[in-house]
């Protein structure tokens, strides 16, 4: 947990960096963040007028132009993802960093009653769309000279617990996968592939998740960003294939 670092105005100055589900919550925080240390951020996401009042925030701030990239994960298909390589390399020529931080919760329901099309939903939109344009991207981000690729983890994919059915499991298969990539990917390029749980935070899935709870005792998105931009920028080169809280553990 990197809550205390304290990022460089400049960290991520000249880096190309893609958020998907830039639109709001965690997502909407790091691409602000990202763009306020320097990076041209792509902003990925299924309803483009959210993307549009990000891209807003940061042309108010005075960040480098960002650009924006509507997808549903939902409904993509392997041309999508290449057509979007595609675009990407015409436009930057190259990746230097993925947050791959869109999920969908799906719905809190013992298994017995888990609908099989809601379960398929959320494997597609957390974990199967996001792998196959990882793949779609990896010339890309090979061709940057440090690129970091960050999956958004759960406490829930690294022990299960009743009731989170599919978020769960796609979040334990995320953790594995960017493991397997890692390993992969070790000496032979310059990506390190990471994952990172964000803890408890205020945004609209955690109420969703714990309705009763009071949000005002939960961290802001904003407030966990040190790891977030630590794991972005050269600091954290030399991690590939490791687990990292943005939080500290709840004492
Ligand atoms: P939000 O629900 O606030 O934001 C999720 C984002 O993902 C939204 O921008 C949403 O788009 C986008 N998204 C959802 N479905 C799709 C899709 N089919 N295609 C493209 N984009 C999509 O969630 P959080 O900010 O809370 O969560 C961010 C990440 O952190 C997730 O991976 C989540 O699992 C993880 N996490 C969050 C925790 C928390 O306490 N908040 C705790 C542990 C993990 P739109 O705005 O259009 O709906």
């Amino acid at each position: 947990c990197k809550i205390d670092y304290q990022a460089r105005p400049d960290l991520l100055a000249g880096r190309v960096i893609l958020v998907t589900g830039a639109g709001d919550g965690i997502g909407r925080a790091a691409a602000l963040s990202y763009a306020r240390h320097g990076a041209t951020v792509i902003l990925l996401g299924r309803t483009t007028a959210k993307l549009e009042a990000t891209y807003d925030a940061i042309e108010a701030a005075g960040g480098p132009q960002p650009a924006i990239f509507p997808l549903n994960f939902e409904g993509a298909t392997l041309k999508d993802y290449h057509d979007m390589a595609e675009t990407l390399d015409k436009e930057f020529g190259r990746l230097d960093g993925i947050l791959h931080n869109a999920s969908l919760l799906g719905r809190l329901t013992p298994f017995e009653q888990y609908d099989p099309a809601l379960w398929e939903q959320v494997m597609q939109v957390n974990i199967n769309g996001p792998i196959w344009m990882t793949q779609a991207l990896l010339p890309l981000l090979k061709a940057a000279d440090d690129a970091s690729v960050v999956f958004t983890s759960s406490s829930v994919g690294r022990k299960g617990r009743a009731f989170w059915g599919a978020y769960a499991v796609s979040k334990a298969a995320t953790e594995n996968f960017s493991e397997l990539l890692a390993d992969e990917l070790e000496n032979v390029s310059n990506i390190r592939v990471n994952t990172l749980n964000p803890g408890a935070t205020r945004t609209q899935m955690r109420k969703t998740a714990y309705p009763a709870e009071d949000p005002q005792k939960l961290r802001t998105p904003d407030e966990i960003m040190p790891t977030y931009l630590w794991l972005m920028g050269l600091d954290s080169q030399g991690h590939s294939g490791e687990r990292f809280d943005a939080q500290p553990p709840k004492s």
